[in-house]
């Protein structure tokens, strides 16, 4: 999101006057787009706050803004606490920040800057903004706000946009993205894939993040039959036991959750499916932890991300006790990085002999050879030359837990 935020602020940027890709040697202006998910994100911002505080001291005039999910959550606070900064402003609603510069440089600025045509190949398309859900660990509602959805005619026509511009896969985004709907028609993330899936030129499409409780047959149906929508669903669990569940306040039952894989699995012969894990929230005993160890064991993703339990301040789980100790928590993280790793590898060897589509996306700095990531979005590398932006069939001869080799 923060990616796709960056690209936003970008095109603004650009609209006043202001050259954005410029390196930060050169640059007058430096923005921070920041993320407030776990302590450790918040961390790198302040980390980054004093190399720049460095950066704008050697040369007059610069500035250094601030803005993403910590400007929500800390505010005009931020200037208080750093005194480098001189500005900090909701990504949400920049117009504010974007007049101040005008006024700023206003003298210096001819109007509109042309953007370099990018070589970019794929693409995040904000659907949806914010989440209604309330998980008890996060804070995203806290610093993204209610769900908005934008229309389905604005998303295709951003879509278009951005396949002009040379893009063929987009990834449609949202922190709740299967609760899409349009505003004035009502029409789901089902029939926005439909929409977004007849624009000319476009390859692939996929979706993040999606809601166990949301996934419904129409959006398994999209996978299996639109063309572009490629065989991949990222689906958080967080844990594989149901107390812990309840605490956190996913409103789904392991037993639910389940179903719908099983469901996905029937209805998308291939489909690969991915989820988040949090070891060590508030409370998570050992008998916990192994549900989460035997869901794991038991479904045997292709990819799983681990994120060790952070505090969130104003968060409903921040009152509790983090009672999970650092050391504990690590062992459980490590106890799954371990386990997924086998089935990572062994899942990946099974494509050994099958023929996998793969979207060419660059070149290996040292060897030159291609890679790219196939529908099931395995990185894949391949034994002979194609060229970016070329979606080629090849034969997989190799596999390790995280990538593919192809001839
Ligand atoms: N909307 C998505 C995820 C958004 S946040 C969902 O419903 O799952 C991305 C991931 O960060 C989450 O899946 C979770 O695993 C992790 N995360 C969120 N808050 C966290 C916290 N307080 N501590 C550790 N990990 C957290
Ligand atoms: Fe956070 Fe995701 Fe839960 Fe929303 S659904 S509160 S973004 S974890």
């Amino acid at each position: 999101m923060n990616t796709a935020d960056a690209e936003t602020l970008t095109e603004q940027f650009a609209e006043i006057g202001l050259s954005p890709g410029a390196a930060l040697e050169d640059a007058d202006l430096a923005v921070l787009v920041t993320c407030a998910v776990r302590q450790h994100a918040e961390d790198k911002a302040a980390g980054r706050l004093g190399e720049l505080a460095e950066w704008k001291r050697s040369r007059p005039g610069r500035m250094i803004a601030l803005t993403g999910c910590m400007a929500s959550e800390h505010g005009g606070a931020l200037l208080r606490r750093f005194p480098q900064l001189d500005y900090v402003f909701d990504v949400r609603d920049a117009d504010g920040f974007m007049a101040r510069l005008r006024d700023l440089y206003g003298g210096t600025l001819e109007g509109p800057v042309p953007l370099p045509a990018g070589d970019r190949l794929a693409a995040y398309v904000p659907v949806i903004h914010g989440c209604n859900e309330m998980c008890t660990y996060c804070i995203v509602p806290f610093v993204r706000g209610r769900e908005r959805s934008r229309g389905v005619e604005d998303v295709v026509a951003h879509v278009r946009r951005l396949v002009e511009g040379g893009v063929v896969e987009v990834t449609l985004l949202g922190q709740n993205v299967n609760s899409y709907r349009d505003p004035d028609t009502g029409t789901d993330l089902a029939g926005l894939m439909a929409a977004v899936d007849a624009v000319p030129g476009l390859r692939r499409q996929r979706f993040l993040t999606s809601h166990p409780r949301n996934a419904s047959a129409a959006l398994l149906a999209a996978i299996r039959e639109l063309p572009t929508a490629c065989e991949h669903l990222h689906l958080p669990v967080q844990s594989g036991s149901d107390s812990c569940l309840r605490r956190m306040k996913r409103e789904y039952a392991i037993r639910e959750y389940r179903q719908v894989l099983e469901d996905a699995r029937r209805a998308v012969p291939g489909i690969a499916l991915s989820t988040d894990i949090i070891v060590g929230f508030c409370g998570e005993t050992e008998a916990e932890f192994d549900d989460t160890m035997a869901l794991l064991g038991e479904v045997e993703f292709d990819t799983v991300h681990i994120q060790a339990y952070s505090p969130r301040p104003g968060t409903a789980a921040h009152r509790r006790p983090d009672d999970v100790p650092l050391a504990e928590k690590k062992a459980r993280l490590q106890a799954v990085l371990a386990l997924q790793r086998q089935i990572s590898e062994r899942r990946n060897r099974s494509l050994v002999g099958q023929v996998v589509e793969v979207l060419v996306e660059g070149h290996g700095a040292d060897d030159g050879r291609p890679y790219g990531r196939t529908r099931q979005n395995r990185v894949t590398w391949l034994g002979r030359s194609a060229a970016a932006g070329s979606v080629v069939s090849a034969t997989v001869t190799d596999a390790t837990a995280w990538q593919l080799t192809a001839a």
